[in-house]
């Protein structure tokens, strides 16, 4: 017997619930994806977890168990109601009634690690799949003290997160993941393992933060907002781009400054590695 889609069933029965189409609610139904998440988190005591989304608490059941603190934030004030009623009792449970996006994580985990037993920050998630990229750049951008980043996602998204940059499936994005994490593919999901059904396929990945940037860059900004430009032409050469977004001022100084780099003058945007781009950019910075 399927005890997470019985327990489920029961829930959504018992609170009158039906899945908000527009919070992107897709309730997990399959232990085997909801004990895999689990396992790939690698959670232990000493680990604060922040579970976004935690809709009617299925991956929250475990995460308590496994973890020193859960702080759960979930956008719907229906699934609160159910969350307080499951899960108020456990001493380490946490819940916050706002938009992932506007919440202050940086000041949450530095309150949360004045609790001396907490070593750790880990982000755990089924995540709603109307705001993966937003979230997942919230997450690297404000550069937190995070460990890792488990979330399910939709598997085409998931696919250029976890790309290497140059190989298939690059996208702008890829590069923003790569300079931050070392990400890995961990469970491909159907869309039978959720009730409703999503109409896509989807992925568990997870993200384990570098310690040490792995490209050395002055000004990240200056290299994100090149490779940003890069992308909108993604068919047109690197020089071509550059020169009609004005991150080269001419064409003749675009070939001298990709022969001065050693990089191809005739390469596509998606095939330049991390360290290509750092390179441009660390060199208009000094002409600058
Ligand atoms: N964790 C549950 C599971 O695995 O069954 C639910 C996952 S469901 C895909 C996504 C959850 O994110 C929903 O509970 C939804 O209400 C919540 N959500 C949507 N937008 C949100 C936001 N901006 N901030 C926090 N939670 C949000």
């Amino acid at each position: 017997m399927n005890t997470i889609l019985e327990e489920t069933k029961f829930i959504l029965n018992k609170y009158h619930i039906k899945a908000n189409k527009s919070l992107g609610q897709n309730f997990l139904i399959s232990e085997e994806v909801v004990q895999t998440i689990i396992e790939s988190s690698q959670i232990k005591k000493e680990d604060l977890v922040i579970e976004i989304g935690p809709g009617l608490g299925t991956l929250t059941k475990y995460l308590l168990e496994k973890a020193g603190k859960v702080v759960c934030i979930e956008l719907d004030k229906k699934m609160v109601n159910i969350l307080e009623d499951r899960f108020s009792f456990y001493e380490n449970f946490q819940l916050l009634n706002q938009d992932v996006l506007k919440v202050d994580l940086k000041k949450l985990i530095e309150n949360e690690r004045k609790n001396a037993n907490i070593k750790n920050v880990k982000i755990v998630a089924n995540l709603p799949y109307y705001i993966t990229t937003p979230i997942i750049m919230k997450l690297l951008e404000e550069e937190l003290p995070l460990e890792s980043i488990t979330v399910m996602i939709q598997k085409e998204v998931a696919d250029r997160l976890i790309a290497i940059p140059g190989e298939k499936e690059t996208g702008a994005i890829t590069y923003s993941v790569y300079y931050y994490a070392q990400a890995q593919g961990i469970l491909e999901v159907p869309n039978d393992s959720f009730i409703p059904e999503p109409e896509v396929i989807s992925k568990v990945i997870k993200l384990t933060i570098r310690k040490e940037p792995i490209a050395k860059v002055e000004k990240k900004e200056v290299m994100f907002k090149i490779i940003k430009y890069a992308f909108l032409q993604r068919r047109k050469t690197l020089l071509n781009v550059l020169v009609n977004t004005k991150v080269f001022i001419s064409k003749e100084e675009g070939i001298q400054i990709l022969e001065k780099l050693g990089i191809n003058k005739s390469i596509r945007p998606e095939k330049l590695k991390l360290e290509d781009y750092a390179k441009i950019a660390n060199y208009l910075n000094e002409m600058f």
